[in-house]
């Protein structure tokens, strides 16, 4: 079979192929610990839960329009105005099955051979994959461990010319759980003003924070027109499964994410939507229970991780990945995801699945019971050893 050669140029993400792996090895009766996967491992909410099955039994069953509900139009609306302490309407706001839809059609819509597309690096594949995809060149911008995860905006500087498209941010950042903070984006905004790109602000992680408030570089003056606010459901609410999402357009880009959509997906299911408007309206609580417990976990795995002779870890302030250095171990990440899945029955994703800069780290999921996370420290320990030995 001929495939179109671009093809050739769409990536994945390697958190399902380990998975898979992972999961063939459990088939063979291997016990394996999952730290691979990012999605929060509790159960969504049961208000929400009921909503959606209200809302099946009321027949909400059928196609609705491409940009969603106008009941959960005007509630992510409502919820955004409110959260970033910006003035957003209805007409602004596209409901996605997923997030991640947000990405394809925002890169679709602007982006195509001959432009630059700036991505952090390391950042969550589907970027870069995307910006490939269609023919745009990638160009990434170093995160660095030594800013706690963050990029240099001298570094932004350089790497913008007047091919640069649009400029990826995703701040709390998965793989790195690294956060930028108001001062970070008034200095990324002060230099992107002199430059007529768009910003792709990827805050799914917005609600999984530990310490800090969440900021958008929409706030920021001049920016809003040129931001396209990605957020959805599937970290907050641990509704991973359920796949909505949203992104928050300039409105002249509106109409054309709508036909993106219509040519797409045609809609996302309607019966979720409600469940969404629930999420949005409903108790709060849950999501702080989860973040809480997120964060006790959070402090156990860095503190084990640290413990580990070979091993570094930063605390990361956001989302619920640790991205521990491990280039004393001397094996590639790869290498040594390799075998900690193989050899010590712990799924952990290589750093360099998420750029060339995340040579030396391991990307692992906290998103796992703490009997679990103390079982994988100890499997871990046990592998570094050897390698130190
Ligand atoms: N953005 C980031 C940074 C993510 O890590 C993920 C999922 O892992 C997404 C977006 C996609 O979210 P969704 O599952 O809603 O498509």
């Amino acid at each position: 079979m001929k495939l179109a050669e671009r093809m050739g140029r769409l990536g994945t993400e390697s958190a399902f192929d380990v998975l898979a792996r992972a999961r063939g090895l459990e088939a063979q009766g291997r016990d394996v610990v999952h730290l691979e996967i990012g999605e929060p491992d509790f159960d969504t909410p049961a208000h929400i839960v009921e909503a959606a099955s209200a809302a099946l039994r009321d027949g909400h069953t059928h196609y609705c329009p491409a940009l969603g509900l106008p009941e959960l139009r005007d509630a992510i609306a409502e919820y955004i105005s409110r959260t970033r302490g910006i003035d957003v309407s209805r007409d602004q706001v596209c409901v996605s099955p997923g997030a991640k839809p947000i990405m394809a059609w925002t890169i679709q819509a602007l982006c195509q051979e001959g432009d630059e597309v700036i991505c952090p690096n390391p950042s969550y594949p589907i970027y870069e994959s995307m910006a490939n995809f269609v023919g745009a060149t990638v160009v990434p911008l170093p995160i660095l461990e030594e800013r706690d995860f963050r990029f240099d905006p001298r570094d932004l500087q350089a790497r913008l010319s007047p091919r640069t498209r649009l400029v990826v941010l995703n701040s709390p950042a998965n793989p790195t759980g690294g956060f930028l903070d108001k001062t970070d984006f008034e200095a990324i905004a002060d230099i992107l003003r002199d430059h007529h790109c768009m910003v792709l602000s990827d805050e799914i992680y917005s609600r999984i924070l530990y310490a800090g408030e969440h900021y958008s570089i929409a706030c920021e003056p001049g920016m809003r027109e040129r931001t396209i606010l990605l957020d959805g459901f599937s970290k907050t609410y641990a509704m991973t499964g359920w796949r909505l999402g949203y992104g928050v357009f300039p409105r002249e880009l509106v109409p054309h994410i709508d036909r993106l959509a219509v040519n797409s997906v045609s809609c996302t299911a309607s019966f979720t939507q409600k469940a969404g408007v629930a999420a949005l309206n409903g108790p709060q609580g849950p999501v702080e229970a989860m973040v809480a417990e997120f964060k006790a976990r959070r402090d156990l795995i860095v503190e084990g991780l640290n413990s580990i002779p070979g091993i570094s870890c930063r605390l990361p302030l956001g989302a619920f990945y640790v991205f521990p250095n491990v280039k004393q171990l001397g094996l590639s990440s790869k290498a040594l995801a390799d075998r900690l899945l193989e050899e010590a029955g712990v799924a952990v994703l290589a750093g360099s699945a998420f750029g060339d800069h995340g040579e030396g780290y391991l990307r692992l999921s906290y998103a796992n019971s703490i009997p679990n996370i103390d079982k994988a420290l100890e499997r871990i320990a046990a592998l570094a050893s050897r390698l130190v030995a």
